[in-house]
């Protein structure tokens, strides 16, 4: 009998459960009691719809990020967030995201520095190290789940993260080695699986993804010595990888002594065989047979025709599963009554790709006649998409085979267009702006829920939004910043607001997939090729303009981000769809500039997350990203500025295919690493304008202009003054107007003390 089991599932509920439970409480609306509750309740039910496979995860059900709780497990809790005292879970909201409910609004804790969850748009909190970290076990959070679980009959797999990628996924604070700190993790290890076994747990799924990224010699060694360490320790241990091959250190993971070993054979499905090969026979081989990345059905027969064979190979040795934690997918199909019937034919989410895997094992135990039926609608389902006129459309074709290397160059070199666009624009030393989005404010969203609703008509929807675009260049008049924006109102979300004026793009109601802590994202679905039937947002911008004699950016988000934050077409290379959305934005940009917008920002930021895990793929990633980027931008006069926005990149090791993108001024997320990441542009002497991000807008807590000044002082030390702006780290449309006021007055005080002391 094939075993089926899951790697993780979705946490913040069909509805979004989580994620309101989360605010009600850090809004001191709901009490740590009631957040606990509703938290069980959401995974007795999450466990309930898992509960055909043979094994389900528990423990992979987190308050805000698996990372950060993992960083509790093992007692490695900064000591600021301890300093204020609290429960352990103000202690972990305060690492999370500044804060705990009960905190007063000073704000006295810096977060922890957040980033990408490999080549995924998760973000986890990042672990802290430095030479003198201890770690000391802390089971409370993971018994309760697991108490619950055993409770409910479920049939455990607790997940956790493993030695190596826990280590590998922190960061050293004072420069010292983290892999010096195994000797002192792996006790802990060694009795956090101790007393899994204790707890009557036969399998641990532990997670080391960090084996599908280039190690070096004294990582791989550290992975033997850790697993060589635990052997003997607690139940079996499944040794889970995904998100690619596991290329030079298959050999290495076929070789742990552990007692079954996860590979992800959507990205890997060429190294099958070659594990089976070095594999000793008394482990299991899981195969993660189902896309956990993707939301498209998976192609049971093709699926099957490969692993109908290895299951005889390997018979009760071979479990299934998705091929990573379906947390990257939304939950339940069945919740989108409003789909294009067709595309939602295509389509199969967590919980379908967990029905796909039952009709797998089924058909592998007990032969394909015993599904016949399931099998012939996928069939049916799979011909139909890959036959769909919608899907291909000769025109588009055309375009992208007309383009030319012309396309993606300026007329002229970055300093001589800046003359140009100085004696346009008169901007001081030390210009401020604002990265793009303003509050959300509830009024916002009512607005857009009446207008779907139908409730509320477009001239209606219209004169609201053009009302908060009113408010947001009159906040802006009063706090005297320079270049302005319009506050993108209209807009839900930075993918979406396009995705949804594109052709070749479809939307779901519920389709939401966790980002950070509470934030979720809508990824659309990019299911055939990409047109503009009309201009996207200069109506917008130009009202926004016609408001004031500031310089206002006109606002887009640039082709790669478009491709990186959807679901994408597995039909064709993801270059050739980038390409297409190039050519959208690239007629937005050039509408924008007949309109007379001046500057245009073209956020591309997600496109360090878009790099292939593995460097020996960046290069040609980066030509395209890049290439697409040029394209987007750079049909325009020299006069007219084109702004770029990144966030949460790190730049070292992408400077060069930064600067390839030309952009004349370029804002980025800095303020949580203190200016560090400026080192990058300093090395590369970098020539175009800088907007190094001066306050995290992912807190509450309104920085001072004593900070913002010293922030600045700092980021001057490393890049000319003349090349720098001054701008948060990104949209300001989480955070509420009490919070946005005071920290940009502060920031457009701080560019006054900077302009003076020049
Ligand atoms: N212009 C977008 C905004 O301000 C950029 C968001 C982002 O970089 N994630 O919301
Ligand atoms: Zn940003």
């Amino acid at each position: 009998m094939t075993i089926t089991h899951n790697l993780g599932f979705p946490r913040i509920g069909a509805r979004r459960e989580l994620k309101f439970a989360l605010e009600r409480h850090w809004q001191g609306a709901a009490t740590a009691a009631e957040l606990e509750t509703q938290a069980a309740e959401l995974r007795a039910r999450h466990w309930a719809r898992q509960s055909a496979l043979d094994l389900v995860p528990v423990g992979d059900f987190s308050f805000y990020d698996q990372v950060l709780d993992t960083s509790f497990l093992l007692g490695n809790v900064p000591a600021r967030a301890r300093s204020h005292g609290g429960t352990p879970l103000d202690q972990y909201f305060r690492v999370a995201r500044g804060r705990a409910a009960s905190d007063s609004a000073c704000g006295c804790v810096h977060a922890g520095e957040m980033t990408k969850w490999f080549d995924t748009n998760y973000h986890y909190i990042v672990p802290e190290f430095d030479a003198s970290t201890t770690f000391a076990l802390d089971t409370t959070r993971l018994q309760q789940q697991l108490r619950e679980a055993l409770d409910l009959g479920v049939r455990a797999k607790p997940v956790i993260i493993g030695p190596l990628t826990y280590l590998w996924l922190g960061k050293s604070k004072d420069a010292s080695e983290r892999l010096a700190l195994l000797p002192a993790l792996l006790p802990v290890y060694a009795q956090l699986l101790d007393w899994l076994k204790a707890e009557g747990v036969d399998w641990v799924q532990v997670d080391e993804p960090a084996l599908v990224t280039d190690l070096d010699p004294a990582w791989r060694q550290a992975c033997q010595d850790a697993y060589a360490a635990l052997q003997g320790h607690g139940p079996k241990l499944l040794l889970a990888t995904y998100f690619g091959p596991l290329a030079d250190n298959l050999a290495l993971a076929c070789a742990l002594p552990v007692a079954g070993l996860h590979l992800d054979a959507i990205n890997a499905q060429d190294e099958v065989a070659a594990a089976i090969a070095l594999l000793d026979e008394s482990k299991v081989l899981s195969l993660g047979v189902v896309d956990g990345r993707n939301i498209w059905k998976t192609d049971l027969h093709a699926t099957l025709a490969w692993l109908e064979p290895v299951a005889r190979q390997l018979g009760e040795r071979l479990w299934i599963a998705p091929s990573c934690s379906l947390l990257h997918v939304p939950v339940d199909l069945e919740s989108e009554t409003h789909l294009d019937p067709e595309i939602r034919s295509w389509l199969a989410f967590a919980v379908q790709k967990l029905e796909e895997l039952r009709l797998l094992a089924c058909a592998l135990d007990h032969g394909r006649v015993k599904v016949q039926e399931a099998l012939l609608a996928n069939a049916a389902a799979v011909d139909r998409r890959r036959a769909s006129r919608r899907v291909h459309s000769p025109e588009v074709a055309q375009a992208v085979a007309a383009i030319t290397p012309d396309l993606g160059r300026r007329a002229s070199p970055h300093a001589q267009r800046l003359t140009e666009q100085a004696a346009l624009l008169n901007l001081p030393s030390y210009p401020t702006t604002t990265i793009g989005s303003f509050p959300q404010t509830l009024d916002i969203r009512q607005a857009r829920q009446q207008f779907k609703r139908g409730e509320l008509d477009a001239q209606g929807y219209r004169a609201a939004m053009q009302a908060e675009i009113a408010r947001c260049i009159k906040a802006q008049e009063d706090l005297g910043l320079d270049v302005f924006v319009h506050g993108e109102a209209e807009r839900n979300d930075m993918v979406e607001y396009f995705g949804e004026q594109l052709e070749g793009y479809a939307f779901s109601a519920n389709g939401w997939v966790q980002s950070y802590g509470s934030r979720c994202v809508k990824p659309p679905i990019l299911y055939g090729d990409v047109r503009r039937p009309r201009p996207m947002t200069v109506e917008w911008t130009a009202y926004a303009q016609s408001l004031t004699e500031k310089p206002m950016k006109g606002m887009l988000t640039g082709p790669v981000t478009m491709l990186n934050w959807s679901f994408v077409r597995d039909d064709q290379p993801r270059a050739a769809t980038c390409r297409q959305l190039a050519l959208a934005i690239r007629a937005e940009v050039q509408d924008l500039e007949r309109a007379g917008v001046r500057i245009i920002q073209i956020d591309e930021a997600a496109l360090r997350e878009g790099l292939p895990l593995r460097r020996a793929h960046w290069d040609t990633y980066l030509d395209w990203a890049v290439e697409s980027f040029r394209i987007a931008a750079n049909g325009v006069r020299d006069a007219t500025q084109i702004h770029t926005h990144m966030c949460y990149s790190e730049f070292n090791d992408i400077i060069a295919a930064i600067a390839a993108m030309d952009a004349d001024v370029i804002t980025i997320e800095t303020s949580r690493s203190d200016m560090e990441l400026l080192g990058a542009f300093d090395d590369f002497r970098y020539p175009n304008g800088i907007g190094p991000g001066v306050y995290d807008i992912h807190s509450p807590n309104v920085p001072s202009r004593a900070q913002i000044v010293g922030l600045m002082r700092k980021a001057a030390a490393r890049i000319p003054p003349a090349q720098l702006w001054v701008n948060p780290d990104c949209g300001l449309k989480t955070r509420r107007w009490e919070e946005v006021l005071p920290a940009l007055e502060n920031m457009v005080a701080a560019a006054r003390t900077l302009r003076e002391a020049a």
